[in-house]
């Protein structure tokens, strides 16, 4: 299961805190890296501070777009320091545990971390199923990317390999007994723009002045973590209307 988990990082600054990233990672038992855009990597100093873990760096698999990092994943998750004006599915370390446990279990899942100094985009946060915040002090509760990547990573370890049998059986409810895979992030890109040209073509609302509405069904759709053949059948429902609305 841990083998289903990758830690994306996204435009990381500094190489130090690749290495450190990675350090974290491997104390966990958790190997896939992937990285988008770095500002400097390979590097000498990701290596140095990735001390036991160089081979985590060297496996490390380097991509130009977050949608790249993500497009097989069924499941992405972002971290995030501050809360967002349109809230999303919100976890804690160990809710989001638990949830990446039933996730990796037959898929792929994404744990993404943002720039060291701005975080995650709004655009890259609301291409994910949840978010999930680390608590800490009011007064200033930002955390070392790696610093981040150890907390939660630390809370999947426990979660899947030191878990109490029964919890494990109590936890394995949704994800396990689906008789569908559920969309990866690339269909669920390709569902998205489908869905906004249907609206478009059926002139629900105004380009110029879409307000919230696609964000709001963004969070509606990957909230509810379309199955591959619930999302064909939303598809053909969108293609018929197209095509009626054209006839
Ligand atoms: N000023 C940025 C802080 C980025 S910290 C901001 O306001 O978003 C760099 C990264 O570390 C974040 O993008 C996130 O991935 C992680 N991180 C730091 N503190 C965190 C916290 N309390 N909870 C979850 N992730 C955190």
């Amino acid at each position: 299961m841990l083998d289903n988990i990758r830690i994306v990082l996204v435009n990381t600054s500094h190489p130090g805190n690749i290495g450190s990233a990675a350090r974290a990672m491997k104390t966990m038992g958790i190997t896939h890296l992937t990285l988008v855009e770095p500002k400097d990597f390979p590097s000498a100093r990701a290596t140095w501070m990735a001390s036991g873990a160089a081979d985590v760096l060297e496996n490390a698999v380097v991509v130009p777009t977050l949608d790249a990092a993500v497009a097989d994943c069924a499941m992405v998750i972002g971290t995030s320091a501050r809360l967002r004006r349109i809230p999303w599915p919100l976890l804690t370390p160990k809710e989001c545990a638990q949830v990446v446990k039933e996730g990796a279990a037959k898929q792929q899942v994404a744990l993404v971390f943002g720039r060291e100094a701005v975080g995650l985009s709004n655009e890259e946060l609301q291409k994910c199923n949840y978010h999930v915040n680390i608590p800490g002090n009011a007064e200033y509760d930002v955390l070392n990317i790696a610093m981040a990547v150890q907390v939660l990573t630390y809370e999947m370890r426990q979660a899947i390999v030191h878990a109490e049998p029964d919890s494990h059986k109590q936890s394995m409810t949704i994800e396990c007994r689906w008789d569908e895979d559920m969309a990866n992030a690339q269909e669920m890109s390709g569902f998205h723009e489908h869905f906004n040209q249907m609206l478009l073509d059926i002139e629900f609302y105004d380009p110029n002045n879409p307000k919230q509405l696609l964000t709001r069904s963004r969070r509606l759709f990957n909230r509810a973590r379309l199955d591959r053949l619930e999302l064909n059948m939303m598809r053909g429902i969108f293609s018929r209307i197209q095509a009626k609305i054209k006839s």
